[in-house]
């Protein structure tokens, strides 16, 4: 029986990229992948997920509304071949979405693996990884670094002075440049975790 994944970590840390590997190597052995993201990530005006390091596929766009179920099912049925289902930025789910997405596994026998964030840069967990981390049968989690050398699991955003901002919207689309994947030690050390700043603070060292 196919399972729910969820491939959870901070920032920057090549969720894409995982996605798009992933998506690769069922593709290369002549299988057809479905690949959903939200809809309103659309800084680069085509329904594709890209990756840093230059991979790009196809997808399908999901709003509030969209049922995640009932495309995956019509897809399934149209393509005999389609043998995965992988969304990004998976954490803008709705709670009804990442039920659908239990469905696609359990009752139309496709793995669903789902990459997104955790938490938002004020640590709350965003509705679909509250119910991902809740539901997948499966958490792994990808790592990545803070600059200090520990593991990174918060996000901390950063204003143009690079202090850390600690109030406003949930969603700030399009400026990854604007957010620190960062250690628990540093996020919550605030702005003495922007590296600059920390080497004029006695006691910043990172340890
Ligand atoms: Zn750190």
């Amino acid at each position: 029986m196919a399972k729910l994944y969820f491939y959870y970590s901070a920032m920057n840390a090549g969720k894409s990229t995982t996605l798009l590997q992933s998506s690769y190597n069922y593709r290369e052995r002549g299988m057809s992948t479905l690949l959903f993201a939200p809809k309103f990530d659309d800084r680069f005006g085509k329904p594709a997920i890209y990756s840093r390091i230059g991979l790009k596929q196809d997808a399908t766009l999901f709003d509030a509304n969209f049922d995640l179920f009932a495309e995956s099912e019509k897809q399934k049925e149209e393509s005999g071949s389609l043998r995965c289902v992988l969304i990004d930025e998976a954490h803008f789910l709705t709670k009804m979405q990442v039920a659908q997405i239990v469905m696609i596994a359990k009752q139309l026998n496709l793995p669903v693996l789902c990459y997104g964030l955790r938490t938002d840069f004020l640590g709350e967990t965003f509705p679909g990884s509250q119910y991902l981390l809740a539901w997948a049968e499966e958490l792994v989690e990808i790592k990545t670094i803070c600059h200090c050398g520990s593991k990174a699991t918060m996000n901390m955003r950063i204003d143009e002075e690079g202090r850390a901002v600690t109030s406003g919207e949930q969603v700030h689309i399009g400026g990854n440049d604007r957010y620190l994947s960062v250690c628990m030690k540093h996020y919550v050390e605030g702005v003495s975790s922007i590296p600059d700043l920390s080497k004029q603070k006695e006691g910043a060292v990172c340890s």
